[in-house]
């Protein structure tokens, strides 16, 4: 993983818990925590967007490190 690498954020009032994206992900790289999924292996992520884009509540956006700290201004 680099500065610019781009990782799965979950809007968590937007989840309902079904745990597709934790399925779907080739490295195994999320987990369920509770009923929202979290991502306890970051270096494991290979961007590969699967898990955005099986979400069917459009809970997860890919973003960079520096879209994310831009988001939580
Ligand atoms: S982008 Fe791909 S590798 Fe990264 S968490 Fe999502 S499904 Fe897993
Ligand atoms: S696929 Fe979407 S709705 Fe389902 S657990 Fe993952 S983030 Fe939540």
């Amino acid at each position: 993983m680099n500065v610019t690498a781009e990782l799965p954020v979950v809007n968590a009032a937007r989840c309902t818990g079904c745990g597709d994206c934790v399925a779907v992900c080739p490295t195994d790289c999320l987990a369920m925590s509770g009923r929202v999924p979290w991502l306890p292996r970051p270096l494991d992520c290979v961007e590969c967007s699967a898990c955005m884009l099986v979400c069917p509540a459009d809970a997860i956006q890919l973003l960079s490190l520096a879209q994310f700290l831009e988001d939580s201004d």
